[in-house]
């Protein structure tokens, strides 16, 4: 799996800590980064593809996270 994206994500540069809050955290403050993140679109097909199971990846927190890994799911089981 090709992880050069990273060295262009915008969260190196701010509080990782942010992007891993605790159950029940704001998640506001992370996804408003990725917003701006040049690499934002590699980092959600990275989070899907490794079903990450914490944190905000490509601009999503965990619930829409698990809905797209499932949808992926769907599609690759329909293919
Ligand atoms: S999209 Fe967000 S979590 Fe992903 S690399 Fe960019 S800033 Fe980091």
């Amino acid at each position: 799996m090709n992880t050069t994206w990273r060295d262009d994500a915008l969260c190196r540069e701010v509080d990782t800590e942010l992007f891993m809050p605790e159950v029940g955290g704001s998640t506001a403050e992370a996804k408003r980064v990725c917003m701006a993140c040049e690499v934002r679109r590699h980092c959600l097909e990275y989070a899907i593809d490794a079903q990450e199971p914490y944190g905000v990846w490509g601009g999503v927190g965990q619930q829409e996270l698990r809905r797209l890994i499932r949808a992926r799911r769907a599609e690759q089981e329909a293919a």
